[in-house]
């Protein structure tokens, strides 16, 4: 299974008009993490024997705990260009946060909030991206809830606050290409 996905990339004819420029352009895809790193770490044996993975949830049941994922969404802003990066990322939620967002997935409301940690190294950062703080926010119509990030001087986070370049954000999404090949 690939590691990363790109999940806006298929889409099919010509470039839509952008609602900023005006101009015909290709979109951005978006970085999606296929599963959690804590799934992707497990050998073939223990991904069976211990995980239900979906594209939207993952559990993984160990002895001693059982770990509760699902797939949200976290935008880094791009200052030089109309688009913004798009990541697909999981996080962690607690037992009763995870039952009650799975209960009310398929017509779930906006705005719920959830505490949520990080579950995926975004590989460019030196400092890994696993374990931080994040409030989760729900979506309606089917959407992805949405990631903000609780106050940290963790890079990943100052460049949410701080946004990147468009030069930044293409050398990802090629990393990220050749990664998931
Ligand atoms: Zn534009």
């Amino acid at each position: 299974m690939a590691i990363f996905d790109f999940f806006r990339n298929r889409r099919k004819g010509a470039p839509s008009k952008c609602a900023k420029c005006g101009e015909f352009h290709d979109k951005l895809p978006a970085i999606g993490f296929t599963t959690p790193f804590y799934y992707e770490v497990l050998n073939e044996t223990d991904k069976a024997r211990m995980a239900t993975l979906s594209e939207d949830f993952c559990v993984i049941e160990h002895e001693e705990q059982t770990d509760r994922f699902i797939r949200a969404t976290l935008t880094l802003q791009v200052n030089d260009a109309c688009e913004d990066l798009d990541y697909g990322i999981w996080v962690s939620l607690s037992e009763k946060s995870y039952d009650e967002y799975a209960a009310e997935f398929k017509n779930n409301t906006a705005g719920k909030t959830y505490f949520g940690r990080i579950s995926n190294d975004i590989p460019e950062y030196a400092t890994s991206t696993l374990e931080l703080h994040v409030q989760v926010i729900t979506k309606s119509g089917g959407l992805r809830p949405e990631l903000v990030p609780y106050e940290s001087d963790h890079p990943f986070i100052l460049d949410w606050q701080n946004g990147i370049t468009i030069a930044e954000a293409e050398k990802r999404i090629n990393r990220c290409k050749d990664q998931s090949g």
